[in-house]
């Protein structure tokens, strides 16, 4: 048997497009998801690998029906244990379908909250309000799941700190176990990206910087470790397929846009659902034909709060230290055990961090 890998499946199906999202999905293709499921499955067969993870992400997965989660789970081969992912949005997933999927052989559930604000959640143009997001953490428990996670916004147009700060308070309180949260991009293309007033009304750089470092205190405070930048865990619930990611591990994504990283290849699927159900087996398009070098190593790693071992530089160890140094000094990481850790300021710089660790890497 190969070793097992991640598996992602994107569901590119979405009831109506929110105002900032640049994802492959569609709207109003629901009657394309059976010839879809179908295709996922021809391709998982193909594949012939096991799998310790599964995500379903999207789109909206909770708009395929338990049937269709079960078609596709029952084409893989899924190391026992496994931890079994879907994204769910509010609007589309009531107690009873929560339960089929329980069924099914999800055993984690990730919410599209975005805000219990109402205002701002109509702003983003999703279609629930608050009471829908709080019910959905309340039937995803009804149907047996403890390992809730709950995805927050910030940086909204007209955000206070303070509502913030209030939505983690009330997701603790509602007993989910992992947040993910996000600062808002402005993409282009999005109908957010044209309109001046929103974006007139977005938190400026002082503010989004402000909002951050209180959600994390917030969020720490409330017994959500923070181990990535954007993603924080009571104690056994971080989400083991996205660690994949960050650790330059295998997965293989099928779908519309999928990437995977695989066979020491990264391919791509090309973003065209009739090419996908069309064919008997997906179009992989190379986008690295020699992934996980030491700076694209050193550039997930330091996205993890576990930091990044700096003995993978090999030789230019010492100078990665010398270059870390001075950073350390500012606060914005920290050098323990032979790690490079950032700290939650550094994570607000992160790019200008990396960049400037990884031209060490790049000149050995
Ligand atoms: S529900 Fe998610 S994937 Fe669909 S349009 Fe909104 S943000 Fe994008």
């Amino acid at each position: 048997m190969n070793d097992p890998i991640g598996l992602y499946i994107h569901v590119p199906f979405c009831r109506r497009k929110c105002v900032y999202c640049d994802f492959y999905s569609l709207a109003g293709k629901e009657d394309l998801t059976q010839k879809y499921v179908q295709a996922v499955v021809r391709n998982i067969r193909i594949s012939g690998m096991t799998f310790d993870t599964v995500y379903f992400g999207g789109g909206t997965p909770s708009l395929l029906s338990s049937s269709q989660i079960s078609d596709i789970l029952s084409a893989a081969d899924i190391a026992e244990g496994a931890e079994i992912s879907a994204e769910i949005n509010p609007d589309s997933a009531d107690t009873q379908k929560l339960r089929d999927f329980r069924a099914a052989g999800i055993n984690r559930i990730s919410i599209g909250i975005q805000s219990l604000d109402d205002k701002e959640l109509s702003v983003l143009g999703r279609l629930h309000n608050s009471e829908q997001a709080e019910n959905a953490i309340l039937s995803a428990q009804k149907a047996g799941f403890e390992n809730i996670s709950a995805d927050l916004m910030l940086g909204l147009p007209y955000q206070h700190t303070e509502t913030v700060l209030n939505n983690i308070e009330r997701l603790s309180e509602l007993g989910a176990r992992h947040i993910s949260a996000y600062m808002l991009k402005i993409e282009s293309g999005t109908p957010l990206s044209e309109n001046d007033e929103l974006i007139s009304n977005i938190a400026d750089e002082e503010l989004s910087a402000d909002m951050y470092l209180e959600a994390v205190s917030c969020l720490e405070k409330n017994g959500f470790k923070q181990y990535e930048i954007s993603n924080f865990a009571k104690e056994g619930y971080v989400c083991r397929h996205n660690l994949k990611y960050w650790r330059c591990e295998d997965y293989l994504g099928i779908g519309p846009s999928a990437h995977s990283c695989t066979g020491g290849k990264r391919f791509a699927v090309p973003k065209d659902i009739y090419g996908f159900i069309n064919c008997e087996k997906q179009e992989e398009v190379i986008t690295d034909d020699a992934p996980c070098g030491s700076s694209e190593r050193l550039m997930l790693a330091l996205r993890l709060s576990e930091g990044f071992l700096m003995s993978q530089a090999g030789d230019y160890e010492n100078r990665l230290r010398a270059a870390a140094v001075p950073m350390e000094k500012h606060g914005l990481l920290k050098i323990s055990d032979g790690r490079i850790m950032l700290t939650p300021m550094g994570f607000l710089v992160s790019n200008e961090i990396i960049c400037r660790l990884s031209e060490v890497l790049e000149e050995g």
